[in-house]
């Protein structure tokens, strides 16, 4: 493999140009495909890599479309298969440096996540994401005196935003930016060193449930946005002149938004809109891929959208970039396949010139090697200054001994701590000593002790900091000498160099049928008239065919064209009309003295994609003098200003204010009156509280006899509080009157 590999980038160490490499790969019948008894439509010569569709449309003895690609894949693929011959050489590059970059594209439903990500925890269906991981850091336990760093990020781009979906806050949304010296990156996006496979799982996962958090129905939502994974690779090496080279690798992995197109007719407004950025990545993409193919065009619309801007690398750049085209095998995606299929075609003749990223300025690995130096050098200087310097001068200082000096250093300072006590010991037993002394020299003892722990802890710390620094750099070569290990690289060396062959068949079979379909047979010479005519009648018929299958591909791609032309009639129908609205309102409620300020202010800001205003600038410079009021602004008689004096009129005030008297305001509130009790209550509650007459007996014969007595109450053990509430006992009832008087309230 590790040849093979070698042998491929010497051929790519030239800066040589490669063109992408487009796969395309065809799910199985679903269950209700099945169920439904639809027809499939596709046929794959594997062996070829071609791809057959019969005309569902035209009759049934249309020729059927065929298609050549690097190679297919048909419905009884493994992953695994797809990932060694097609994916692993491409990660294989990255671990060296290169740029790489794997886009599944295709309808929804046609297998893009499944190619991607597939079914984690089946070993059998895990897609090329998961292997990679697997790929990678098996490499790097494999591998010998290099380090690595592994970065990976996760975002998505939906309706032509960009969210980072590791991020802590899942309403940001992200900016794309541009630097002349590393291109076009996303500020902000949160990278995650990774450790091993397991961890970088987990980012993994972490990012998709946050993809799936806030779309209401998953399916549309990964339908319609674009998920990329990122993975940095960094590798530091030392060359044979024993100098140290950074190599930087980017791997996108890229499960495309699905390629239906997003009916745009009947919507309007934010619909619209919505439908029109939807696909707009897309479509630019596809725009992107055809200026690039055609050979004349001199602009790339790499800016139209966020995906061509942020892998514009990956189509006709520096990286080496593979496409795989999903589609689906029922006659009922027949005009979806075409269109995958076409598009796919198209994307075959891009070139890119990818090269191996060496030493670039941004490199990670550098800052991490650095600080690790320096961190080192901290850790050296703090323990090795009462110790002997032998080892400054072997340069290189290797890991083991570094290891035994820190060691060293911890024991010192435990050695310290330990006489530290002894000196305490013998200074507490000490009776020749003065307790004052004794204080003093215990006191001294204390700060020292602090201080011993100070340095204890800073050197605790430093080697923290080290050893996860140590942790993130990854180092292979400890098992390298692992029996089973090496046999089983043998054997994947094996595999990739029969599926290398593999491949070089299929490139050498579809060379000879290009050589076929040229002239070179109708030169060769004939024995017979009858010979000559047969051999003549059958390259005609081919030819024939292949005439035939031109011009109905002509009349498809004309009415393709025209369904277009139609969609973008009337995205540009709408837009006109919107514009004319807006025109209209601001010719007739904005200024014309306003309108010359805002357009003067406004300006596009090409990173964020959107018109800004500029912030107002005086013309003056400075700034710009209020207008005072003075007491002399208007001449003024002599007459006037003694009119004024005197307080008198107001005509001749040096102001024109007005002296009013205060308006009472009109009364806007109202008393609070309150709740209205409904007659029925309230005479409920006037019955109860009616004196009860029958509670007392009065004895009129008595009032005339004895006055003082005449009226008793009867009510039993209540007296006592009645008397509390101020009313007089019986006893008291004033003599003058004649008949008993009700209980009520008497005034004192
Ligand atoms: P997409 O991401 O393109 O919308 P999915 O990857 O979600 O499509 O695939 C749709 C369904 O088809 C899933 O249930 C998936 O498991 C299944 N599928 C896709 N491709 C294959 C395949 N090659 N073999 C088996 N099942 C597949
Ligand atoms: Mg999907």
């Amino acid at each position: 493999m590790l040849g093979m590999v070698q042998g491929a980038e010497a051929r790519m160490k030239g800066n040589e140009a490669e063109t992408v490499k487009v796969v395309v790969r065809c799910r199985p019948m679903n269950e209700q495909e099945t169920a439904n008894g639809y027809k499939r439509v596709v046929d794959m010569d594997v062996d070829r890599g071609v791809v057959e569709i019969s005309n569902v449309k035209g009759a049934e003895t249309d020729p059927k479309k065929t298609f050549t690609f690097d190679a297919v894949y048909d419905w009884n693929s493994k992953q695994l298969e797809l990932y060694d011959e097609t994916f692993r050489p491409l990660v294989d590059s990255v671990l060296n440096g290169f740029n790489g970059t794997i886009f599944a594209y295709g309808q929804t439903g046609t297998g893009k996540t499944y190619t991607m990500e597939g079914i984690r925890d089946d070993p059998e269906q895990r897609g090329v994401i998961p292997n990679s991981f697997e790929h990678i850091f098996n490499h790097i336990a494999r591998s010998s005196n290099q380090q690595y760093l592994i970065r990976s990020s996760y975002l998505e781009i939906y309706q032509e935003e960009i969210r980072d979906l590791l991020g802590k806050d899942q309403k940001k949304r992200l900016e794309l930016k541009e630097r002349p010296d590393t291109g076009v990156y996303v500020k902000d996006l949160q990278q995650f060193v990774c450790k091993s496979v397991n961890e970088i799982q987990h980012v993994m996962t972490v990012g998709n449930q946050n993809r799936a958090v806030g779309s209401t129905n998953m399916n549309v939502h990964s339908s319609r946005s674009h998920a990329i994974f990122i993975i940095t690779i960094e590798c530091s090496d030392v060359d044979e002149k024993g100098r140290g080279h950074i190599r930087v690798g980017k791997l996108n992995l890229v499960d495309l938004a699905g390629s239906e197109r997003q009916s745009k007719t009947g919507t309007v407004g934010d619909r619209l809109k919505e439908a029109t950025k939807i696909n707009l990545s897309l479509s630019a993409l596809g725009n992107v891929i055809s200026a690039l193919v055609d050979g004349k065009s001199t602009h790339i619309p790499y800016r139209d959208s966020k995906l061509t801007r942020l892998l514009q690398d990956s189509l006709g750049g520096n990286s080496k970039t593979i496409m795989v085209a999903n589609i689906g095998p029922a006659s009922y995606n027949y005009d979806e396949t075409i269109t995958t299929l076409r598009y796919a075609n198209r994307a075959k003749n891009i070139k890119n010139k990818p090269k191996i990223n060496e030493d670039p300025k941004d490199a990670i690995l550098r800052e991490y090697q650095q600080e690790l130096a320096r961190l080192k050098a901290q850790l050296t200087q703090r323990g090795g200054k009462k110790k002997k310097k032998k080892k400054q001068a072997e340069g290189d200082v290797d890991e083991a001994e570094e290891e035994e000096e820190s060691s060293v250093d911890m024991e010192t300072i435990l050695q310290q701590e330990k006489d530290l006590e002894d000196e305490r010991n013998r200074i507490q037993n000490d009776q020749h000593m003065i307790e004052e002394e004794k204080q003093q020299y215990l006191m001294d003892m204390k700060n020292k002790e602090a201080e011993i722990v100070a340095a204890k802890e800073a050197q605790e710390k430093l080697m923290g900091r080290i050893k996860t620094m140590e942790s993130k750099l990854l180092c292979g070569g400890k098992n390298i000498i692992d029996h089973t290990n090496e046999q089983q690289r043998a054997l994947e060396q094996r595999t990739q160099e029969l599926l290398e062959q593999k491949r070089r068949e299929r490139e050498m079979l579809q060379l000879l049928e290009k050589e076929e379909e040229s002239s070179c047979e109708i030169a060769s010479t004939f024995s017979s008239l009858q010979q000559e005519v047969e051999a003549k009648t059958r390259k005609l018929k081919k030819l024939f065919a292949k005439l035939q299958s031109v011009k109905q591909e002509m009349g498809d791609l004309h009415e393709e064209f025209c369904r277009d032309r139609v969609d973008l009639q009337h995205t540009q129908d709408v837009l006109t009309r919107e514009l004319k609205l807006k025109a209209l309102i601001i010719e007739n409620f904005i200024s014309p003295e306003e309108k010359r300020k805002i357009l003067s202010r406004a300006y596009f800001d090409e990173d964020e994609d959107v018109w800004k205003l500029r912030p107002v600038v005086r013309q003056t410079g400075g700034t710009l003098k209020r207008p005072v009021s003075s007491a002399s602004r208007r001449p003024t008689s002599e007459y006037a200003k003694m009119q004024a004096s005197l307080d008198h009129n107001p005509r001749y005030k040096g102001e024109n204010i007005m002296v009013v008297e205060l308006d009472p305001a009109v009364r806007t509130t109202r008393d609070w009156e309150g709740p209205v009790v409904a007659p029925r209550v309230a005479a409920a509650l006037e019955a109860a509280l009616m004196p009860i007459d029958d509670d007392l007996s009065i004895d009129a014969s008595l009032a005339t006899l004895n006055r003082s007595q005449a009226v008793r109450s009867t009510r039993k053990g209540k007296t006592k509080g009645k008397f509390k509430s101020g009313i007089r006992p019986p006893s008291q009832v004033p003599d003058s009157s004649l008949y008993p008087k009700s209980r009520g309230l008497v005034p004192k």
